[in-house]
């Protein structure tokens, strides 16, 4: 009998847990399982906020996926996904054309711009590590051209953060940190330099523990950032961004970097797959299977999981998309074998929101911390996901383990 395939596509947090968990689930003649990614690499997302402040270097940030992968059981292709049609089951890629028994889609997320004018093109987004570089160059290079220039245009040294998420936050305490090194090694006059963070809603941090929220605020502004509240971005120029502050009240800050940390999206593949879906993100069955395709399971962001508890949907977290994967390597074996498929449900633990290398907010299994507590238990969790991937030698090679 023809051995199934299993081909997944993208070797995020959610395509590749799936497959290290697939290779310890199945045997080398049960299953051809083929991993389709754009990189050689993986990388942690949840970290890209300090390659792009350039407080971690873009190589500790990622790995190959050839150490974390059997190469006896799983083939790694590296290519670009370039359609899906779950229909005829046929994937287009880069290298070629793949077909399935199972198709397990892991592409991630893009970041969302809600259409606001000039922000694709004039704002820089933490999408991935190539674009962590990118930012980190771009904040470098107006430092050092401020320096050079003979009529200093000081808005070069004016970077607007879109967004008071978690993105928004954990990026802007890693700046609070840089910020200081680029006046050192530019010979910028601190004073110079703003750091502008622009939020839509009435809070930072929306939606979580007030209290901390308030730790941070006042953690970062100790820091010499600025908050603009209830003042949603509206539109951007290449000199910067327009914001509204009341009904018919808008101000320009102009700005040399605007880094857009709004929110995201799932992969733009999805909507042409041919799967019902929102914002590229696709609201699937308990088992994580796409409506009406019950060979193609969506793991990840581009998975939409509604919280019952409170009717809204689960928040798109590395957390969730490796819990997923365990749950998505199990029901492909279920269903290599005839058998039946299981819920995904989610073990919520917490979050930790990092405020820079040695400050942090928490609020784990109920309890709330800050402050050096916090930020050790940031780097347990990211220690933790590199163990769950790659075991102790990825952690050690990759961890951080610096109090
Ligand atoms: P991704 O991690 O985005 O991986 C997608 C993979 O698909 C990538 O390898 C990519 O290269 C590949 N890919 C994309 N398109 C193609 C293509 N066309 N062809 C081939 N390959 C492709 N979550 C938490 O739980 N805790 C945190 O502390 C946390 N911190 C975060 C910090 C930041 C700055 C950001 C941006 C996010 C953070 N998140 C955090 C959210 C978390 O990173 C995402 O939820 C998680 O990365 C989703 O995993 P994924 O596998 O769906 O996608
Ligand atoms: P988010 O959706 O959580 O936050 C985006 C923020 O941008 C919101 O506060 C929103 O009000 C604001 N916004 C939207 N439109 C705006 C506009 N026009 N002008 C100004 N502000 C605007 O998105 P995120 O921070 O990118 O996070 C994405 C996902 O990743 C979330 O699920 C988040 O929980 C997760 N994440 C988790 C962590 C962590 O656990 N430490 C860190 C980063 C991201």
């Amino acid at each position: 009998m023809k051995r199934p395939t299993v081909l997944v596509l993208g070797a995020g947090y959610g395509g590749l847990s799936t497959v290290v968990n697939l290779q310890k689930l199945v045997g080398t003649d049960e299953a051809d399982i083929i991993l389709i990614n754009k990189n050689d690499y993986h990388y942690e997302s949840t970290w890209l906020h300090e390659a792009s402040a350039g407080t971690l270097s873009p190589d500790q940030v990622r790995y190959d996926i050839k150490d974390v992968i059997n190469k006896g059981k799983v083939q790694f292709v590296k290519a670009t996904v370039e359609g899906i049609d779950v229909n005829s089951k046929k994937v287009a890629t880069s290298a070629g054309e793949y077909t399935y028994d199972y198709l397990v889609i892991g592409l991630g997320f893009e970041g969302e711009t809600f259409g606001i004018t000039g922000l694709d093109k004039y704002a820089l987004s933490i999408a991935n590590v190539n674009a962590a570089r990118q930012i980190r160059d771009h904040i470098e290079y107006q430092f050092a051209t401020w320096s050079t220039e003979e009529t200093r245009d000081d808005a070069r040294l004016t970077i607007v953060v879109g967004g008071a998420g978690f993105s928004g936050i954990e990026f802007l305490g890693e700046l609070g940190n840089r910020i200081p090194e680029l006046c050192a090694e530019y010979d910028v006059p601190k004073e110079k330099v703003r750091v502008v963070c622009v939020e839509a809603a009435p809070m930072v941090l929306p939606g979580f523990d007030p209290e901390l929220v308030e730790y941070a605020v006042r953690q970062l502004e100790a820091k010499g950032i600025e908050f603009s509240i209830g003042t949603p971005v509206v539109e951007a120029t290449p000199e910067g961004v327009k914001i509204k502050k009341g009904e018919e009240e808008f101000e320009f800050i102009k700005a040399g970097t605007v880094v857009w940390a709004a929110g995201v999206r799932g992969n733009r593949l999805i909507e042409t797959s041919g799967i019902e879906n929102m914002r590229a993100r696709v609201k699937v069955e308990k088992d994580m299977r796409a409506p009406g395709f019950p060979d193609v399971f969506i793991v990840g962001d581009c998975a939409l999981m509604i919280n019952e508890a409170i009717n809204r949907p689960y928040p798109p977290t590395a957390q969730i998309a490796m819990q997923q994967a365990v749950t998505v390597a199990q029901n492909i074996v279920a269903l290599m074998k005839g058998e039946n498929t299981k819920e995904f449900v989610p073990e919520l633990k917490g979050t930790v929101c990092s405020l820079g290398e040695h400050d942090a907010i928490g609020d784990v299994m109920g309890r709330k911390l800050t402050g050096t507590k916090a930020s050790i238990m940031k780097k347990v969790i990211d220690n933790r996901a590199l163990y769950m991937i790659g075991g102790v030698p990825l952690m050690i090679k990759k961890g951080k383990f610096k109090l």
